[in-house]
């Protein structure tokens, strides 16, 4: 019998010594390294040729109304976004559902979206939401991260990667689904002259997205990054894939008040209406004003549903806090709760909170720091101790923030 030492693994060669685990087969042997590759090959390849799987996803079709009660759940404010998602949404999964028409019949078109609006208002929420209520496979992507392919960076595609991974690379199930393309903005064309340089990461990926978002078979590296010759690629087609896309678009008021002025659609209004029409113009945003910020006609052209989140206000921030199904209050009341412990927050201490997240220009994002940062000697000190009751009054919860490091970062 061969020495112990002398055994090595038949695919890659390393000796005993080199691995952990040596399988010996009828004539030859596999370390646990060779083992995990070959896996991962024929779930690749399983994976590739197995387009006919039966999906895991059932898809829940919602009507309009319904889905945006189940987002007045979730999302607050927010009005006329849900509802022009809802319909949005819903006529999607109406055109890729129905069944096959003759080839004469009436062609609905895809409805992709854009949402305008600051950022930390609830685009990405809103469309996680939809998503989840659907069940259909959902991916976030940062348009920033592409550049036109064969430069630094990520090429288009592999936003689709992302969806197949959200679905454990259920091909059925991801062309179905939803992909939300964030800081669509940042990809706008540089300056009016794009011939002076090449605009790889702004015309260059806005070019590359085109067809994608139109429909067409995309072939996508199964792992992600770059193409590469050896790679096996699964074939994804987009037709049924619907694109959200959400942006900041700072500055785009002004072009919507330039545009105003110049249609002067009876804005003639008195001063105070005035100023209120200004802090609301991003609710007359159109395709035009973001074509002038600079995304391409083209692009647009595939992108037909426009809407417009509001900035976050006081209100709608001291209503984030408690009302949302999951808001924080509740979950962090469950997170004492299972320690046995009764959490009580008094009303001012919610004020403190919001007025906090506005003062340090924080948004929505930033309620859940300064709640951690109120709370967090709580949460290391009470599990464990006896006390079965928290009660944060303003003394407490000022003495807790001021403590923080959050407070060291005040804005002047
Ligand atoms: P955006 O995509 O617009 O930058 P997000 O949707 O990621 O913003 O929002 C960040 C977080 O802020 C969310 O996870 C959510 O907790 C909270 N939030 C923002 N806007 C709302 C809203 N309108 N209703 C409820 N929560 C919100």
């Amino acid at each position: 019998m061969a020495k112990q030492s002398n055994l090595h693994c038949s695919f890659c060669g390393r000796s005993r010594d080199e691995v952990k685990i040596l399988i010996a087969g009828q004539e030859g042997h596999i370390c646990e390294n060779c083992v995990e590759h070959a896996q991962e090959i024929i779930m690749q390849e399983l994976q590739v040729r197995d387009e006919t799987r039966t999906t895991q996803y059932k898809f829940n079709i919602r009507k309009p109304v319904e889905i945006k009660n189940h987002l007045d759940q979730y999302v607050i404010g927010q009005d006329d976004a849900k509802k022009i998602l809802s319909v949005a949404v819903y006529n999607h999964y109406k055109r890729i559902t129905r069944k096959q028409q003759p080839a004469d019949d009436v062609e609905i078109e895809k409805s992709n979206i854009i949402m305008v609006g600051e950022t930390g208002t609830g685009k990405t929420l809103l469309a996680k939401t939809i998503a989840k209520l659907l069940n259909v496979p959902f991916a976030i992507v940062d348009a920033t991260v592409f550049t036109e392919a064969g430069y630094v960076g990520e090429d288009v595609e592999s936003m689709l990667t992302r969806l197949l991974q959200a679905c454990n690379y259920d091909i059925a199930a991801a062309e179905k689904g939803i992909v939300f393309i964030d800081e669509i903005d940042k990809i706008a064309r540089k300056g009016d002259n794009p011939s002076i340089t090449r605009d790889v990461s702004g015309e260059g990926v806005q070019q590359g997205l085109l067809k994608m978002l139109e429909g067409t078979e995309v072939l996508v590296p199964p792992q992600g990054g770059r193409k590469h010759p050896e790679q096996k690629m699964i074939r994804i087609n987009t037709t049924n894939i619907l694109f959200i896309c959400g942006g900041a678009f700072d500055g785009v008021d002004k072009i919507i008040a330039r545009r105003i002025n110049t249609n002067a659609i009876g804005f003639n209004v008195n001063k105070e209406d005035q100023e209120q029409q200004r802090k609301n113009l991003l609710q007359y945003v159109n395709a035009q004003d973001i074509r002038a910020f600079g995304l391409i006609p083209e692009l647009l052209g595939r992108l037909p549903v426009i809407t417009y989140l509001n900035p976050l206000d006081a209100s709608t921030l001291r209503d984030i806090l408690t009302e949302p199904k999951n808001s924080l209050m509740k979950q962090y009341t469950r997170l004492f709760e299972m320690e046995g412990i009764k959490l009580l927050i008094d009303e001012d201490v919610l004020d403190f909170m919001v007025q906090k997240a506005l003062e340090f220009k924080l948004g929505a994002r930033g309620l859940r720091s300064i709640c951690e940062h109120i709370l967090t000697d709580a949460m290391f000190e009470l599990p464990g101790s006896n006390k079965k009751e928290l009660h944060v009054t303003l003394e407490y919860a000022t003495k807790k923030f001021e403590k923080s490091k959050l407070n060291k970062l005040k804005v002047a």
